[in-house]
């Protein structure tokens, strides 16, 4: 299958990449830092296809799929892993940082899913949404996150809903995963804390796994929903 994933230049879009080109998918991945993406192309031999692309830049993403269906073809799975989460109290925070939060990860999410659902009509394919159980709960210091994540469950359940016989919809809920997402916090002391938090729990790896799994499945069957948490 042709697999496009957002922000596969670390973490966990980058071993979901990597999990479906060792299964022999071709790969299709993207994120602002194309130099992160370079080990990925190394790895893929020809069949991992690298673009440059701000899942906010709606013209950029129309001229990303322009090219893959000019030298790829159609896409059968898309993975909306791109986010963020700049985490922090609301008062004091930085506004810019909620307008990210929801362009990222909810905004940009919807664009790529209007970008190529017709695709994925067409190839009875599957739509990953990388929510997180912050769409489940609403923590202190995590409220814009939380309500990002809420946002895309809610984007799953009706997906789901509008498109059950045509394309496969999976809401994967991880907890905490050790990746870069902590780095980004720009308040100091929250970010320290959550260094502390994010060791020795799950990694991008147990979330690719969770990705094969519902691809796996037999053409009856969906998965559509899984929360995944540390078992600590
Ligand atoms: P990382 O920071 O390691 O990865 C985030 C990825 O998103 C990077 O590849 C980054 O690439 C990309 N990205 C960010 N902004 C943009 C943008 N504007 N355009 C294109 N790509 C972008 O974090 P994770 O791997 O942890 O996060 C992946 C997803 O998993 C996120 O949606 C996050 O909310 C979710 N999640 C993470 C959890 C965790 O504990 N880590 C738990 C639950 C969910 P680049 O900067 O090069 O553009």
């Amino acid at each position: 299958m042709k697999i496009l994933i957002s922000g596969a230049s670390s973490g966990i879009g980058m071993s979901i990449a990597k999990a479906m080109l060792e299964d022999g998918h071709e790969v299709i991945g993207f994120a602002r830092r194309r130099e992160k993406l370079n080990s990925l192309v190394e790895e893929g031999a020809g069949k991992f296809h690298a673009f440059q692309c701000d899942v906010c830049d709606v013209d950029s993403l129309k001229k990303m799929k322009d090219s893959i269906a000019a030298e790829i073809g159609t896409v059968d799975v898309l993975v909306n892993n791109a986010g963020v989460g700049y985490l922090g109290e609301m008062r004091g925070a930085k506004l810019e940082e909620w307008h990210a939060m929801f362009d990222i990860n909810v905004k940009g999410l919807l664009s790529l899913t209007h970008l190529f659902l017709e695709d994925l009509i067409e190839n009875k394919g599957f739509i990953f949404n990388i929510d997180s159980v912050a769409g489940h709960e609403v923590y202190p210091t995590a409220v814009v996150y939380c309500s990002s994540k809420w946002a895309v469950k809610a984007i799953s359940m009706g997906l789901e809903k509008e498109l059950r016989g045509k394309v496969k919809i999976c809401n994967i809920s991880p907890g905490a995963v050790e990746t870069e997402f902590v780095e980004h916090t720009s308040d100091d002391e929250k970010r320290k804390q959550m260094k502390e938090q994010f060791q020795d729990v799950l990694n991008g790896d147990d979330i690719a796994a969770a990705v094969r799994f519902a691809i796996g499945q037999r053409e009856r069957s969906a998965i559509n929903e899984i929360t995944i948490r540390p078992w600590k």
